[in-house]
């Protein structure tokens, strides 16, 4: 055996994530290893506590990180919230609705599928007649960013309705934290979970998640224990949740941690505000660009996301010789369709660390240059400069 170690290309990350990690991220992570019991560890956890109240404008207690990517976050809020027999009003408009309708099944509740076509916003109408039609429901479960879209829904009505209707909210911010408004505190929203390798910039491997006070009473008043060991917030608080006193649960993802907390003071530094106003200024200037080449966006304006944008590919082109082209002469990444959306769109990313000015204008200059030299049916040589007056005007 003479395996070297392993060196990446450096690329330039514009899909749905993840997206570009800041370099001071990856400097953060390369410190030392202490153990996860250490009290300067212990620490830099309540910072960390600190610090994600900030990022998702909440003052809940319980608000931590999750060892393990995104999709554990989303679980740990079903498998902790639903009880088997629980009813749950399941929004789906995209794929990680549909991942919602699996978790609530595999806990044993029953979901009732509100659905809205792949592009659009979640239907606040359709919603209040399905709570209205379920008067027995227990928990309202919604996508605020859909990244396999590009849609944003109205997270804040969505909220007023459950609570109307005696319903707590399972709330997937995996993508719009820190690219779009989230308000936790003041749109009342119980059980919020989030990524790390989106809009923060961080490396993946961390799920964020806030519960409300109403959301942990029911978790801590359940009838049945929780079926996931490594989940069940009961236990896991035991680590996370004191201040001071801390028992072994599992061994914090340490050097991962040191990474989360530098992203999210870099975040601090920025200023939540701004941050969302830079992801929405990219997208601004990167919309200019793909129109001016004559491509088309899926999603209505005013349901768009800033920090993922969808584009219908133009007839007669082999979109995955596109993406292969971008990766191998530009070393630029960006993303294909998921789902019902495969082979129909590309996913251009502006998220976090990897929305600025230099990546809008170098994917428009490689998306032109690769798409004329196929002879796609694009006005060839104007999206740079598109893009370049909507950021002077
Ligand atoms: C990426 C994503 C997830 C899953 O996160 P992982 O870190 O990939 O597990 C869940 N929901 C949405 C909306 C996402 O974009």
């Amino acid at each position: 055996m003479s395996i070297q170690s392993f060196h990446p290309p450096v690329r330039t990350l514009m899909g749905p994530g993840p997206s570009d990690v800041n370099p001071r991220i990856l400097e953060a992570m390369s410190r030392p290893t202490i153990g996860h019991l250490d009290p300067v560890f212990v620490g830099m956890m309540e910072e960390m506590k600190e610090l994600l109240r900030y990022a998702f404008q909440t003052s809940n207690q319980l608000t931590m990180p999750v060892s393990a990517p995104g999709s554990t976050g989303m679980e740990t809020c079903f498998v902790n919230l639903v009880e088997p027999g629980d009813k749950v009003v399941v929004c789906q408009n995209g794929v990680f609705g549909g991942r919602m309708k699996e978790n609530v099944e595999r806990c044993g509740g029953t979901a009732v599928m509100v659905q809205d076509e792949w592009g659009r916003a979640v239907d606040v109408n359709k919603v209040e007649e399905a709570l209205k039609a379920n008067p027995d429901a227990k928990v309202l479960a919604y996508v605020h960013a859909e990244t396999s879209t590009g849609a944003i829904s109205d997270a804040k009505t969505l909220a007023e309705l459950a609570r109307r209707h005696d319903c707590l909210t399972i709330v997937d911010t995996v993508t719009s934290l820190a690219g779009s408004p989230l308000m936790v505190d003041e749109w009342q929203l119980d059980a919020v979970y989030s990524g790390t390798q989106k809009c923060l910039s961080c490396v993946p491997g961390l799920s964020p998640v806030t519960f409300s006070q109403k959301a942990l009473d029911v978790v801590t008043s359940r009838k049945t224990t929780v079926q996931s060991w490594f989940m069940d917030l009961n236990l896991v608080l035991g680590y996370w949740g004191g201040e001071g006193k801390r028992a072994y649960h599992h061994t914090a993802p340490i050097n991962t941690l040191y990474a989360l907390h530098e992203a999210l003071v870099i975040l601090q530094e920025e200023g939540i505000e701004n941050s969302w106003k830079r992801h929405r200024k990219n997208h601004q200037a990167l919309k200019a660009g793909i129109e001016a080449m004559g491509l088309k966006f899926v999603v209505p304006e005013a349901e768009r996301l800033p920090q993922l944008n969808a584009v219908s590919i133009p007839a007669g082109v082999d979109e995955a010789a596109v993406r292969l082209a971008l990766l191998s002469e530009y070393n630029l990444e960006i993303g294909a369709g998921l789902g019902a959306m495969a082979g129909k769109i590309w996913r251009i990313g502006l998220m976090g660390y990897a929305s600025n000015t230099t990546n809008v204008l170098f994917c428009l200059g490689a998306l032109d240059a690769v798409l004329s030299g196929m002879k796609a049916p694009i006005d060839s040589g104007v999206a740079v400069d598109a893009a370049r007056a909507a950021y002077a005007g």
